[in-house]
């Protein structure tokens, strides 16, 4: 029960690499329990496995609502109840605006939005019920001004996801469940990895703080807003940029 987050259970999507692993670690790290879901389940399993004992994975597609709500049984079956939800599962694509058919626009919705908004609602329906919970959503700059190096469809799932958290954070808030979002920059992850030399080395030149983000950097700011600290933050989109990008 040590911790900030001690006694909490909570569910982490796209967990299995980057800022969802991240985040794991660091909500287990102060104290919570944690089902580690994602579609690689075993890399999922096997960071469970490395968190301890109270942390377990699963596998699961978040453009699946029968395995969202099978991921959420999962965690309610193992934990007896759900605190906290972090979705990070997301897919990323950089293709030119013209270049971007109709499959693809779908694919990058369905994982980035429809699969937040899913996951977001199953979570809802057995956090409403105990009057508490905290839901932290993963935006991105993309959102915000548009794909640096992201396609069009990454970025208005995002900015999706920014309003979907403020809507959410309307509904739920009356019922003492927050929901709030994170806006991560450029952060050192597989996600961006395929990213050209030039991109990279334009947007850390614009950055004040003149580097990229670290994941661990990201799941900091996580654990703040799924904790007790963040009681009274509701609605609210952090950057998490360097300054790349200030409102
Ligand atoms: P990552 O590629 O390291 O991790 C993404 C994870 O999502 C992977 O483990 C992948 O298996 C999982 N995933 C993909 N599709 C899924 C599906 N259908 N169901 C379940 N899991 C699925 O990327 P990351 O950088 O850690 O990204 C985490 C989140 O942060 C994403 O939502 C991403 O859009 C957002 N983000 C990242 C950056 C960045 O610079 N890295 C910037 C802004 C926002």
């Amino acid at each position: 029960m040590t911790g900030r987050l001690g006694g909490k259970t909570a569910i982490v999507t796209g967990a299995a690499s980057g800022i969802g692993l991240c985040s794991a670690s660091a909500l287990a790290g102060e104290g919570a329990r944690v089902l580690l879901a994602d579609l690689d389940g075993t890399r999922a399993a096997s960071a469970a496995g490395e968190l301890g004992d109270g942390c377990a994975g699963i596998r699961v597609d978040v453009t699946d609502p029968h395995e969202i709500e099978r991921m959420v049984g999962t965690a309610v079956d193992r934990f007896g109840q759900l605190d906290v939800l972090v979705t990070c599962a997301g897919a990323f694509h950089a293709t030119p605006f013209d270049l971007i058919d109709p499959g693809e626009w779908d694919r990058i919705q369905a994982v980035n939005l429809r699969g937040t908004f899913l996951c977001c609602q199953a979570a809802l329906r057995v956090m409403i019920p105990r009057g508490s919970g905290r839901i932290v959503t993963m935006g991105s700059l993309a959102g915000q001004v548009g794909g640096l190096a992201a396609g069009a469809a990454y970025a208005a799932s995002k900015a999706g996801v920014a309003a979907l958290t403020k809507s959410i954070a309307r509904f739920a808030g009356p019922h003492g469940v927050t929901a709030n979002c994170v806006n991560p920059g450029i952060i050192e992850t597989p996600m961006i990895a395929a990213w050209p030399a030039e991109v990279r080395e334009r947007t850390v030149g614009a950055t004040p703080l003149g580097r990229v983000g670290l994941p661990e950097e990201v799941a900091a700011l996580v654990v703040v807003l799924a904790s007790d600290a963040a009681s009274f933050v509701n609605g609210a989109h952090v950057d998490v940029n360097g300054g790349l990008h200030m409102d």
